[in-house]
């Protein structure tokens, strides 16, 4: 078998390159030089985000967002269990119990109507996860989360360029976390951000992020020496992965738009399967805009889900499954941490298949790998 289309390959676009040579040349290699600021600034224009703050990943920055929840010991947080291990990590690295809650069966976001009946006297915060780049019920959740004091994180790594109700995600929350991981649209080969609406929970973020040092306000000459005042480590990227990062930001809505295209192209080609009650395919609740971070389908059942993706293989077409529920993960099961079922994320996450998506794929491509799921369904 030779692959025909790999699953994901990073690309690089305009001026990404070139800047990188930039911050070589320019002998500042080290965090926060002129490529890092003008990251930053970036992502507070094009989102309107009062603080961004460059981090090494989206990981990075969800550990951030737990040491600003103070998460301790008994503390609680409420996340979907159908998501990558960062968001369920940071809390339990602060020995805080990840609550897991059911997913939405349209979107396969953390269902809002389940929040309220997992909040107890110890939750300190829910955790949202924009699945696939379509936001969640944030409305709803903001307004839980006011009205029992919680904070709210947004793990928006795939959401970056989408929107709710006109709010880009990572906005809305007290919190919003970005990746620029290489199988994110916009990249850097590891890299993120931690978007901040709080000043003080901004000035805060910029110490832990600092090591626990005070030596941000020293650059700004707000201190005459710095030192260490409070906890922290080093969430900063080299000036180098920020001037890549600057390159594909300013290519943002270009690289959006032309996934968009693919997406629709498959959403086109699988309408009629779809028709058919053969699979289901995405869906945007209105008042979402999605970054068209993922194409997946939902198969009858897991069986068939595997059979397709064999199929797809074999023709060279890298589709992938996607998260084993963390609750079912040794890790989560060895912890007990969700004692009952959660019969949503379980159900969808063993029909779940994601077909490449890429933004050097071309719309032949797409269309390719979806006769090949037509094929598949026409063989049977
Ligand atoms: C990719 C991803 C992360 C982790 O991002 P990194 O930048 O690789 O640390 C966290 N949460 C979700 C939902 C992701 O998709």
């Amino acid at each position: 078998m030779s692959v025909m289309l790999p699953f994901n390959r990073p690309c690089t676009i305009g001026a990404d390159a070139a800047y990188v040579r930039e911050a070589i040349a320019s002998g500042h290699m080290c965090g926060d030089g002129p490529f890092g600021k003008r990251a930053q600034a970036l992502l507070e224009a094009k989102f309107g985000a009062p603080h961004a703050l460059l981090t090494t990943s989206c990981t990075a920055a969800l550990e951030m967002s737990a040491l600003l929840c103070d998460l301790a010991p008994g503390d609680e947080v409420i996340l979907p269990s159908y998501t990558f291990v960062s968001t369920a990590n940071a809390i339990a690295l602060r020995g805080a119990r990840p609550v897991f809650v059911d997913i939405r069966p349209d979107t396969l976001n953390l269902d809002e109507r389940l929040i309220e009946a997992a909040i107890t006297s110890r939750t300190r915060a829910i955790w949202p996860v924009h699945y696939a780049g379509v936001a969640c019920e944030m409305d709803t959740i903001m307004d839980i989360a006011r009205r029992h004091r919680l904070l709210v994180v947004e793990d928006a790594a795939q959401g970056v360029f989408a929107s709710y109700k006109g709010r880009w995600l990572g906005t809305i929350g007290d919190l919003g976390c970005y990746s620029f991981h290489e199988t994110k649209n916009i990249a850097c080969g590891e890299g993120g951000a931690l978007l901040v609406g709080d000043v003080r929970l901004a000035r805060r973020a910029e110490i832990l992020r600092e090591k626990g040092t005070n030596r941000s306000q020293f650059l700004r000459g707000q201190v005459d020496k710095y030192t260490w005042v409070d906890l922290g480590s080093s969430y900063v990227p080299s000036d180098i992965l920020a001037a890549f990062l600057v390159g594909q930001l300013e290519a943002g809505e270009r690289i959006t738009a032309k996934r968009g295209e693919l997406c629709a192209e498959y959403a086109r080609q699988l309408a009629p399967l779809a028709e058919r009650g053969l699979l289901r395919l995405p869906v945007v609740p209105e008042g979402c805009v999605a970054n068209h971070h993922m194409f997946y389908v939902i198969a009858a059942d897991a069986t068939t889900r595997s059979a397709l993706m064999d199929h797809l293989r074999a023709a060279g077409y890298m589709a992938t499954f996607h998260y084993v529920p963390l609750h079912t993960s040794p890790m989560g099961e060895a912890q007990g941490w969700r004692a009952g079922s959660l019969p949503v994320t379980e159900d969808l996450s063993a029909r779940l298949l994601r077909l490449p998506l890429f933004y050097d794929m071309t719309l032949a491509d797409a269309a390719a790998v979806a006769a090949m799921v037509r094929g598949f369904y026409g063989d049977r």
